[in-house]
C-alpha cells in the first residue's frame, strides 16, 4: 500500500487510541480455553434487565422489518414524565455516549476547548479529540485527599475556563473513581460559568447514589439554560447491549443536537425497553440493595488486608493493589475474573471492580488472594 491512509484523516483523529472496553466473556474463555468466567469489568448490573424490559422487546420482534420511530415519541414522553420537564428538552442516543459525541459534534471543533478532570471518564477525551478541539485537563484531588481522593476538583476546572472553552463534561458520580460532588459545590460551579459555556453534568450512575446530599441536576434545568444531564439505561437498568440513553437540556440547546443525530439513532426495541424499565422501579430498588451491599463487601474485603480503595458511590470500586496493576489483572484473567485496569485514566496501581452478585464478589476476592499470595 502506497497511500497513506492514517496521514490522510483528519488532525484529531489521526492521534485517537481506541477506547478500551472491558473484555467479553467469550473472548477471554477463547484465548486461555476456560470457563465459567465472570465479568466485573464494565459496570454492567449483576441483575440484568427488568424482565419487564424483556417481555417489551419479545412483544415486539415482528415489527423489526420497520424503521423505529426516529423522534422517539413514547420514549420522550414517558421521560418528560420522569423528569418533570417537556419533551423538547430530551435528545436520545444510540447510548449515552452518542449524545456525548452530538455535543461534541455541534458544540467542539478546532480553535475551541473541553474543560474535563483528571481521571475523567475516558470518552470526554476522546469526544474532543476526535473533534479537533482542545483537551484542558484539570488536575483532580490528590491520592490523599481525606474524603475524595482522586475526586474531580472544581476550583481547579474553574481556573481553565476561557472564551475558549465551549463545554466542561463532569461526571457525577464520576467513572473509574467512583468519587462525586454534593449539591453545593455543583450549583455554585454552574452560577459562576459563562452561559455560553455549556456545561455537561454525566450522571450515568445517579440511580445507584444514596447520599443526601447528591444532586440530581435535571432540576436545575431551568436555572441554568447552558446546562446538559445525561443519564443511560446502560447502567442500572441494565440495557447495555441495546445502547439507549439521553440528555436533558435547554430546548434550544436539544434542537442542536437533534439536528447533528443521525435520524434513526435509537433502535425500537431499545426505546421500547426503555419504556418498559422506567415502569419497573422495584428492579432498580432491588439493584440499588444488591449494589450497596456489594460495596461493603468489597470494601470490608480491602480493609482487612490492607488495601487502599477509593470510596465510591457507584457500582465499582477501584482498588490500589499496591503494585503495578497489568499483572494483577493478567493473573486474574487466568483465574476467570475480567476486571479492569485502569492505567489509561493515569492510575496504573488501581483495577476498577464491578460489583456483582455477593457469589461473584466473593469470587473476585478469593482470586485476588491467590493471585497477590503468589506474587
Ligand atoms: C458507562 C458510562 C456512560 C454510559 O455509556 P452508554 O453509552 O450510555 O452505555 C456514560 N458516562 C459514564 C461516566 C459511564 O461510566
Amino acid at each position: 500500500m502506497s497511500i497513506d491512509y492514517l496521514a490522510l484523516a483528519l488532525d484529531g483523529v489521526r492521534d485517537l487510541h481506541p477506547y478500551q472496553p472491558g473484555k467479553p466473556i467469550e473472548e477471554l474463555e477463547r484465548e486461555l480455553g476456560i470457563s465459567h468466567s465472570i465479568k466485573l469489568a464494565s459496570n454492567e448490573n449483576p441483575l440484568g434487565p427488568s424482565p419487564k424490559a424483556l417481555q417489551a422487546i419479545k412483544d415486539q420482534l415482528s415489527g423489526l422489518a420497520l424503521y423505529p420511530d426516529g423522534n422517539g415519541f413514547a420514549l420522550k414522553a414517558r421521560l418528560a414524565q420522569q423528569h418533570q420537564l417537556g419533551v423538547e428538552c430530551i435528545t436520545l442516543g444510540n447510548g449515552s455516549n452518542d449524545v456525548l459525541e452530538l455535543i461534541g459534534r455541534a458544540y467542539l471543533g478546532p480553535g475551541r476547548a473541553a474543560v474535563f478532570a483528571a481521571h475523567a471518564f475516558a470518552v470526554y477525551p476522546l469526544v474532543t479529540q476526535a473533534c479537533g478541539a482542545t483537551a484542558k485537563v484539570a488536575k483532580a484531588y490528590p491520592a490523599d485527599h481525606p474524603t475524595m481522593p482522586y475526586g474531580h476538583d472544581l476550583d481547579a476546572m474553574r481556573a481553565l475556563l476561557d472564551e475558549t472553552v465551549r463545554v466542561v463534561f463532569i461526571a457525577n458520580p464520576n467513572n473509574p473513581t467512583g468519587t462525586w460532588l454534593p449539591r453545593d459545590a455543583v450549583y455554585s460551579f454552574l452560577r459562576e460559568v459563562s452561559p455560553q459555556t455549556l456545561v455537561v453534568v454525566d450522571e450515568a450512575y445517579q440511580e445507584y447514589v444514596q447520599e443526601a446530599d447528591y444532586p440530581d441536576c435535571s432540576e436545575w434545568l431551568e436555572a441554568f439554560p447552558n446546562l446538559l444531564v445525561t443519564r443511560t439505561f446502560s447502567k442500572i437498568y441494565g440495557l447495555a447491549g441495546l445502547r439507549i440513553g439521553y440528555a436533558l437540556s435547554h430546548p434550544a440547546v436539544a434542537d442542536v443536537l437533534n439536528r447533528v443525530r443521525q435520524p434513526f439513532n435509537t433502535s425500537t426495541l431499545a426505546q421500547l425497553a426503555a419504556v418498559a424499565a422506567l415502569d419497573d422501579q422495584a428492579h432498580v430498588a432491588a439493584s440499588v440493595q444488591l449494589n450497596q451491599a456489594g460495596l461493603l463487601q468489597l470494601s470490608e474485603a480491602c480493609q482487612a488486608r490492607g488495601l487502599a480503595f477509593i470510596p465510591s458511590v457507584g457500582n465499582f470500586l477501584s482498588i490500589d493493589v499496591g503494585r503495578p496493576a497489568g499483572p494483577v489483572y493478567d493473573a486474574l484473567l487466568r483465574e476467570g475474573v475480567i476486571v479492569r485496569p485502569i492505567g489509561g485514566y493515569g492510575m496504573p496501581q488501581h483495577l476498577r471492580v464491578t460489583i456483582g452478585t455477593s457469589n461473584d464478589n466473593q469470587r473476585f476476592i478469593d482470586a485476588l488472594d491467590r493471585v497477590l499470595a503468589r506474587a
